[in-house]
């Protein structure tokens, strides 16, 4: 089968043919259709993020935003069958045991297992996945517009929920990208008043598209104050990975304000102990979600409440995607179509 594997840290992929891997009893083998290119997929190519360098699989194939076709059921296997499509997320597996397991935050499992860092991913013709963690994806969705909701739409779905964004607040949501543009279209269908803010003004004409009641320069002064004028926000969730982004959302918090943590700047964040403490700031952070938030991601699909915008490139494309993704050249998210034909 054609995969594209990380042959060693750097900046491409090595496309090239490689066996078609083996389900063990509790797995499934996938044929997978779909596979969204995630910045962290870039991160895990050039090991240069710290949690990143957790790749303990030598020539891995990442990818962990994939849907794909049920094409073979390990033995133990009862829930699945042939020809079901079903998406696989971050988590490849977690142990049900251990102390987040028990309290329902699987995804903070401290023995958890990682799709596309520590066990294959989906930028290969077909992956193995753990049956247990392979969730069916409804009829209505195609695979190129499910994908990036195993990533993408799960991670910003679960931070506006720990944020417990609530109809008629005021929500910010900072960067309009691959995550940002659905964490508007959540946050808006949750019943919030959403102010989009990025410095490219394509991706604000996208937010307002999808149903922003503000879209704002995050860049401008004037913008920003008068952002602080109208009271400020409940919450502000910032996707950039920028660190300016983090210190305007902090300014821009109402008293009580949530600050959500979703983006990942190289530098650590700061913020004055005073203001914290003046205005009763919350800040949170949020990890990927659990199954049950991939369901419900899934349902507000299919329910046509949520829409990725997607770009689809063939899989052999993969390196020409992450040099435009280095250079901020994405809109939306860029989803890999893994095998021809579904
Ligand atoms: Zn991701
Ligand atoms: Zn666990």
């Amino acid at each position: 089968m054609q995969a594209a594997v990380l042959e060693q840290f750097g900046p491409s992929l090595s496309v090239q043919e490689v066996a078609k891997p083996q389900p063990g009893a509790d797995d499934v083998l996938l044929q997978v259709e779909a596979c969204g290119v995630c910045h962290s997929d870039l991160h895990v190519a050039e090991g240069d993020q710290p949690p990143l360098k957790a790749v303990t699989k030598p020539r891995l194939i990442p990818g962990h935003e994939v849907v794909g076709r049920v094409v073979e059921l390990g033995a133990n296997v009862k829930h699945l069958a042939l020809g079901d499509r079903v998406g696989v997320a971050w988590l490849h597996a977690t142990c049900g045991e251990c102390p987040p397991c028990l309290e329902g935050r699987e995804n903070l499992c401290r023995k958890a297992v990682i799709t596309g860092v520590m066990v294959d991913g989906g930028y290969a013709q077909y992956m193995v996945a753990r049956a247990s963690h392979a969730l069916k994806v409804p009829d209505s969705l195609t695979p190129e517009a499910a994908a990036p909701l195993f990533c993408a739409g799960l991670t910003v779905y679960r931070a506006l929920k720990n944020a417990e964004v609530a109809r008629g607040q005021k929500v910010a949501i900072f960067g309009v990208g691959g995550l940002g543009h659905l964490a508007v279209q959540i946050a808006k269908a949750w019943g919030a008043e959403v102010i989009a803010l990025d410095l490219d003004p394509a991706k604000l004409d996208l937010a307002r598209q999808l149903g922003a009641d503000q879209a704002l320069d995050a860049g401008s002064a004037d913008d920003i104050k008068a952002l602080r004028k109208q009271g400020g926000v409940h919450v502000a969730v910032v996707t950039s990975a920028a660190k300016a982004a983090y210190d305007t959302a902090f300014r821009c918090l109402r008293p009580a304000g949530i600050l959500s943590v979703v983006g990942l700047p190289a530098e650590p964040l700061t913020f004055p102990a005073l203001s914290l403490v003046g205005i009763e700031a919350k800040v949170i952070g949020s990890s990927v979600g659990t199954r049950d938030d991939m369901r419900a991601v899934l349902d507000l699909a299919a329910s046509g409440q949520l829409r990725c915008l997607t770009e689809v490139q063939p899989l052999a494309e993969v390196n020409a995607v992450f040099e435009r993704m280095r250079r901020g050249r994405i809109n939306g998210r860029v989803v890999l179509r893994c095998c021809a034909q579904h």
